[in-house]
C-alpha cells in the first residue's frame, strides 16, 4: 500500500483550502485500511479519513496525521433486495443512482448533499425532513482494535452528530430502503434540486452549512441574514450573498480567512440575538474558534 507525503488538502476539500497531510493513502479495501491503522498505530500518528471533503476546514498549516480516502471496493454500491450496500467512499449521488435504478425509495433527501457514506454517517447529513439515521440498517467500522457493525443506536447518531471519532473508519453500510416506482423518485429528486438551486448558492466553492440551526425561531442563515452578514468578506473567503450560512472561496481564500469569518458571524450572532452558534463544519487540524 502506497503512502504519500506532503499532499495539500486544498486538493480533497470542496472549499479548496488546507496545508498539507502528514501522510496520504487511498486504501481499496478492509485489508489495506487494516494495514493502514497498524501502520499508523505502531509510529504514534492519528488517522483521519476523509470522503468528498465537502463539510470540512483543514488547518493552513497541514494536519498531523495520516489521512485516507476510501475507494475500490470501499466506495462500491450494490442492492441485495431493499437494502443498498455500500462502501464508507461511495459518493451520495452514486449511490442514489443505483437506488432509483433498482426502483429503492428513501434515499432521495441526499439528491444535493455532494458527499460520501462515511461522512453522512459522521455528520448525520440530511435535508428536507430526512437523515441518514432513518435509512441506515448498520455500519461496519474499523479501529486498530479490529472492525464491527454498529447501529445508528451505537453511533450516536442525532442532529447533524455522530458519536464517531478520528482513528474509526466507516469502512462499509447498510442502507435499508423500500420498493418505489424510479419515476417517483426521479420526480422528486427534480423538484428538490429545483428548491435547492433557488436557495443555495450553486457552483461555487463552499463546504456547506456552517453553522448548526440554533434552537431559535430563526434558522442559523436567516440570523447572519438578519445581521447585515450576507456578502460580507474577509481576505478571499465570502459570506454567500445568496444563503448566509455558507461561507465561499471567493478568491484564493485561506482556512484562516473562514475562520476568522465564522469568528465573526458567531460574534454578530451573539450580540444581536445573544445565540451561540455551534459550528457544523468539521475541522481537521489545530483549528479553533476564539471564544465569544
Ligand atoms: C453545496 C453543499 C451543500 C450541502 N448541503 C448539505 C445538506 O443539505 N445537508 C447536510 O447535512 N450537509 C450538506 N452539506 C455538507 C456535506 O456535504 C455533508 O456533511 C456530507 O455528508 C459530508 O460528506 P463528505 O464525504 O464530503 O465528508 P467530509 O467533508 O470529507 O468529512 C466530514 C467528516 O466525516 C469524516 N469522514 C468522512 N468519511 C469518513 C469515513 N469513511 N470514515 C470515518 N469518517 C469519515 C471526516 O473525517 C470528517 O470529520 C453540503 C455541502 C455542500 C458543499
Amino acid at each position: 500500500m502506497r503512502i504519500g507525503e506532503g499532499v495539500p488538502l486544498s486538493r480533497l476539500t470542496t472549499l479548496g483550502t488546507g496545508g498539507s497531510a502528514r501522510a496520504f493513502a487511498r486504501p481499496e479495501t478492509e485489508k489495506e485500511v487494516e494495514e493502514l491503522l497498524g501502520w499508523a498505530g505502531e509510529r504514534g500518528i492519528a488517522v483521519a479519513t476523509v470522503g468528498l471533503g465537502s463539510n470540512l476546514l483543514a488547518a493552513d498549516e497541514g494536519v498531523d496525521a495520516l489521512v485516507l480516502r476510501l475507494g475500490g471496493e470501499l466506495a462500491a454500491v450494490e442492492t441485495e433486495g431493499e437494502v443498498l450496500r455500500v462502501g464508507g467512499g461511495a459518493a451520495n449521488a452514486v449511490c442514489l443512482h443505483r437506488a432509483r435504478t433498482a426502483g429503492l425509495g428513501g434515499f432521495e433527501f441526499a439528491c444535493a448533499i455532494p458527499g460520501t457514506i462515511g461522512g453522512g454517517i459522521w455528520m448525520n447529513a440530511g435535508a428536507y425532513g430526512g437523515d441518514f439515521s432513518q435509512v441506515l440498517g448498520r455500519a461496519l467500522v474499523a479501529t486498530t482494535d479490529g472492525a464491527a457493525w454498529l447501529t445508528p443506536e451505537e453511533l450516536g447518531l442525532s442532529y447533524r452528530h455522530s458519536d464517531l471519532s478520528h482513528g474509526q473508519v466507516v469502512l462499509r453500510a447498510e442502507l435499508r430502503l423500500f420498493r418505489r416506482p424510479s419515476e417517483e423518485i426521479r420526480a422528486e429528486v427534480r423538484e428538490l434540486n429545483a428548491r435547492r438551486k433557488a436557495a443555495q448558492p450553486t457552483n461555487r466553492r463552499t463546504f456547506g452549512s456552517v453553522f448548526k440551526n440554533p434552537e431559535h425561531e430563526l434558522s442559523a442563515g436567516r440570523m447572519l441574514e438578519a445581521c447585515g452578514l450576507k456578502g460580507h468578506r474577509i481576505g478571499g473567503a465570502r459570506i454567500s450573498p445568496k444563503h448566509a450560512n455558507f461561507i465561499e472561496n471567493a478568491d484564493g481564500a485561506t482556512t484562516a480567512d473562514a475562520i476568522s469569518l465564522m469568528a465573526e458571524a458567531r460574534r454578530r450572532a451573539h450580540e444581536t440575538f445573544g445565540v451561540e452558534l455551534r459550528h457544523e463544519v468539521e475541522f481537521l487540524g489545530a483549528l479553533e474558534l476564539p471564544p465569544l
